[in-house]
């Protein structure tokens, strides 16, 4: 079988903040690094963040510190997060963030000239630095322009299909150009896994078509353990209508900035259902939120910025007991803070651009003068690739992973902004760590029948031929049954039939066809990414199956409370010797005295 074959002493796969911020500290540790995305570089998912990058640099409010962020986070993620990771993170994300200002990035400014902080759901003080509402696509321009200067050699539209394993740890990847369908082997003594999530897995998300769950189900398949699948976030605010932009995410820097939710008799529901664990942190009226929202320190922040899974559930909770939107969601409202502040409507527009584009273009909504109307949609997943705290390696020697492939600092529930931030710290930390695994492994033996075997059956589509069922049936199919069975509010029974559909699922998939040649061939693409998505629905299913209780993103109908049971591991997914999938539980290490100290006092 033909290919082209490149040698890097590391290899990144995925060119969202997270790779990129990884191969410009593995180049600055003086090893030859390559990088390969799927799409065009600067089209990851990261340009597409909207709120900003959650960082204590207390520029808003001198009260924040990294401890009342890790506080946050641990608290966020309901306790069953990495606590290392959380502590690393709320600790380096102040000056990841003051970093990329120095390459170039530009912020929102204070009047003193700091960068500015927003408020953000979880988050006790305005914390998240931020450029209106297009924060992702300022880090990666600015990750972007520093990185093309390290020398990286960048391989665009190229998609990984397999790592190569010698004696245990990786040394390669193999994937195919999607412009031309010609392979490519890569060579390399450490990889790093940057791909993202796995949102396509179901039929409502605001991911892109990229986000198959590739770089979990490349780590599962080299043998590597992944985290924490059952913990999947759906963003409280997706937009509902018309049907064809479903899903697209509306910002939670809506609510940051003011905006309400309320049901179909106008009612703020939020203030129905407060938990206890954030009582003592939420506002007991409307006007203490408002004043919240703009910057009042003796206030405390309104329901509407209680953490996702929340804020979430209680939107359904409205919409099944009749009380929702016209389009079968709730409304959201920006607009009424005309009654609050002169020149409200351009007060949005700065505040919020993209968002009021969004539905001027696609709804024909003034979000400025009418709510508009939203529903929860599956946003990012908190599982990942099971990953060292320190170094970011996997449970295979010399695979690395970071950003939202990589599991552990987020625990059952992701803080909105602590992705990005996410994405600088242990991208960082997986390049440097990455080149200092390259520079003393030796470069491992690449088994040429391996390489075949996985070119043979990446052509396997084609030899079916276009006869048979096409890849987009069974991809419908499995995104249906995932938001249906394995969505927001799950079951036992459910999710056991669920499982049963993905073995079906499974034989449909090896019969699948397509017609046409290698190039510019979609429905060759789909095909292939039905591995990746079967493999991180069952995962996702069967860890929910395992988990009984409620917690986080994950909330069962048959268990709906907190187990603290439960509480004390997180659930690893491995692959078996015969190929099948075994869920096992890992015991949660026991926190520094210090760091429960920290959770203690700040409630
Ligand atoms: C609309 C939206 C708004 C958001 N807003 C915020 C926000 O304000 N704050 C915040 O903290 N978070 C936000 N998030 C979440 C955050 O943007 C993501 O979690 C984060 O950007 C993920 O970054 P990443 O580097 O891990 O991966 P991504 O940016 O998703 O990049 C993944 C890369 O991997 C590549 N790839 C995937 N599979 C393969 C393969 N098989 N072979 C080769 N390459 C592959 C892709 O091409 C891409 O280059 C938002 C998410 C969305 C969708």
């Amino acid at each position: 079988m033909e290919y082209q074959t490149h040698d890097h002493d590391v290899l990144v796969i995925g060119a969202g903040g997270a790779g990129l911020r990884a191969a410009i500290e593995a180049s600055a540790g003086g090893v030859s690094v390559g990088l390969v995305c799927k799409s065009l570089l600067g089209k990851a998912h990261t340009v597409m963040a909207e709120g900003g990058i959650a960082a204590a640099l207390a520029n808003v409010d001198d009260r924040d510190s990294w401890q009342v962020h890790f506080a946050d986070t641990m608290r966020g993620g309901q306790y069953v997060n990495n606590w290392r990771m959380a502590e690393l993170h709320a600790k380096e994300a102040p000056d990841r963030v003051r970093e990329l200002e120095a390459w170039g990035a530009m912020f929102d400014r204070t009047k003193d000239g700091r960068i500015l902080q927003r408020n953000f759901g979880g988050h006790r003080y305005p914390r998240l630095a931020h450029v209106g509402d297009r924060t992702g696509l300022e880090m990666i321009r600015t990750l972007q322009d520093h990185g093309i200067h390290q020398g990286i050699e960048v391989h665009m539209e190229c998609t990984i299909v397999q790592l190569l394993v010698d004696d245990g740890r990786v040394v390669g990847a193999f994937g195919y150009e999607r412009e031309r369908g010609r392979f490519k082997l890569f060579r390399a003594r450490a990889l790093v896994l940057a791909t993202g999530g796995i949102g396509r897995a179901f039929k409502i998300t605001s991911n892109s078509w990229e986000y198959t769950g590739d770089g979990h189900t490349l780590a599962y398949d080299a043998g590597a353990d992944l985290m924490d699948m059952e913990f999947v976030q759906f963003h409280p605010t997706g937009m509902i209508w018309p049907p064809s932009v479903r899903g697209i995410l509306v910002t939670e820097g809506v609510r940051g900035e003011g905006g309400v939710l309320r049901n179909a008799a106008g009612r703020r529901f939020m203030f129905d259902d407060i938990p206890d664990n954030y009582r003592a942190q939420t506002a007991d009226n409307e006007e203490e939120g408002w004043r919240y929202t703009q910057g009042d320190k003796t206030a405390r922040r309104p329901p509407e910025l209680l953490t996702r899974d929340h804020v979430s559930r209680c939107i359904v909770r409205e919409i099944k007991e009749g009380r929702g939107s016209p389009h079968g969601g709730v409304f959201l409202d920006i607009s009424w803070i005309k009654e609050r502040l002169p020149h409200a409507a351009e007060h949005i527009k700065k505040k919020l651009p993209s968002m009021y584009h969004q539905f001027k273009q696609l709804a024909d909504i003034d979000i400025t003068r009418e709510p508009m109307e939203v529903g929860p949609t599956t946003h990012y997943v908190m599982g990942g690739v099971r990953v060292d705290a320190e170094t970011q390696m996997s449970t295979v020697p010399g695979l690395f992973a970071a950003g939202e492939c990589a599991a552990g600092i987020n625990g059952a529930n992701r803080l909105g902004g602590n992705s990005l931030s996410d994405l600088l710290v242990f991208g960082k930390r997986a390049g440097e760590f990455a080149a200092a695994f390259a520079r003393q492994a030796p470069k491992g033996a690449i088994d040429d029948r391996e390489v075949d075997r996985a070119a043979t059956e990446a052509l396997a589509p084609f030899e079916r031929g276009a006869g048979g069922e096409g890849p987009y049936q069974v991809q419908y199919a499995l995104q249906e049954l995932m938001q249906n069975m394995v969505g927001i509010v799950r079951n036992d029974a459910d999710m056991r039939r669920a499982l049963d559909c993905l073995e079906q699922f499974r034989e449909r998939a090896r019969r699948v066809g397509v017609g046409g040649h290698r190039e510019y061939n979609p429905g060759w693409h789909a095909a292939l990414d039905l591995h990746s998505l079967l493999t991180v629905s069952e995962a996702v299913t069967r860890s929910a199956i395992e988990r009984r209780e409620s917690r986080g993103g994950h909330f069962r109908e048959d268990y709906p409370d907190k187990d603290p049971q439960f509480g004390a591991f997180n659930l690893i997914v491995r692959k078996t010797r015969d190929g099948g999938m075994e869920v096992s539980r890992a015991p949660i290490p026991p926190m520094r005295d210090e760091l429960k100290t920290i959770i203690e006092t700040i409630k």
